[in-house]
């Protein structure tokens, strides 16, 4: 099982880190050693000062393709939540300036949290989720304000990479990315159902 994810996917985000808006889909990859689940502690790691949190619409892949029509893309997905894909901005700040690849910033253990899985209904719809630091909304995402909406993400990872039976697609995040602390508390909704409440150890 792999992990897929769409950086700089909302127009509003991209501007808050002074990222071009890309011409093309931008992604990179996580293990499964990234995934944390099912109401764990995220643990502060020794070799960030800054890591952040960025709250992404979650697509759960549920059958074999490769090179995938944009018309037949939603049919790949069997599932969808929210999650939080965990990066240590200020390695991430470091690779970019060097012209280095990310994972180091990305890829770290447990930097994927997923929350509950929903069934998909009409993935055309503009799926709302919202994530809450401490009680205070810091992110409103609206899935209709992608760059790539979810069609043209399948159709273009699936040139490159064949996608297999529960790997999982973090689409990108909207604005309001920040700091996490150690005794913070993250809350994520899905369409107004929580999804995960994760605590910062
Ligand atoms: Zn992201």
């Amino acid at each position: 099982m792999k992990i897929l994810c769409i950086g700089r996917n909302y127009r509003e985000h991209a501007r808050e880190l002074n990222n071009p808006v890309p011409e093309k889909p931008v992604f990179f990859m996580k293990g499964s050693n990234s995934l944390l689940r099912n109401g764990k502690p995220f643990y502060y790691p020794d070799f960030s000062n800054d890591i952040q949190y960025e709250a992404e619409l979650v697509l759960r892949i549920g059958r074999l393709g490769k090179n995938i029509a944009p018309e037949f893309a939603y049919s790949y997905i069997d599932a969808i939540s929210l999650g939080i894909d965990f990066t240590a901005r200020d390695l991430q700040t470091e690779c970019k300036n060097k012209g280095l690849p990310w994972e180091v910033a990305k890829a770290f253990d447990h930097a994927a949290v997923l929350g509950e899985l929903k069934p998909c209904g009409d993935l055309s719809r503009n799926i709302r989720f919202q994530l809450l630091l401490n009680g205070t909304q810091v992110q409103d995402g609206h899935s209709h304000d992608m760059l790539f909406p979810i069609p043209a993400i399948i159709a273009y990872l699936s040139r490159f990479i064949t996608l297999r039976t529960g790997d999982l697609i973090y689409t990108g995040t909207p604005a309001g990315v920040g700091p996490i602390s150690i005794g913070d508390t993250l809350e994520g909704f899905l369409e107004g159902e929580k999804v995960f409440n994760l605590n910062i150890k």
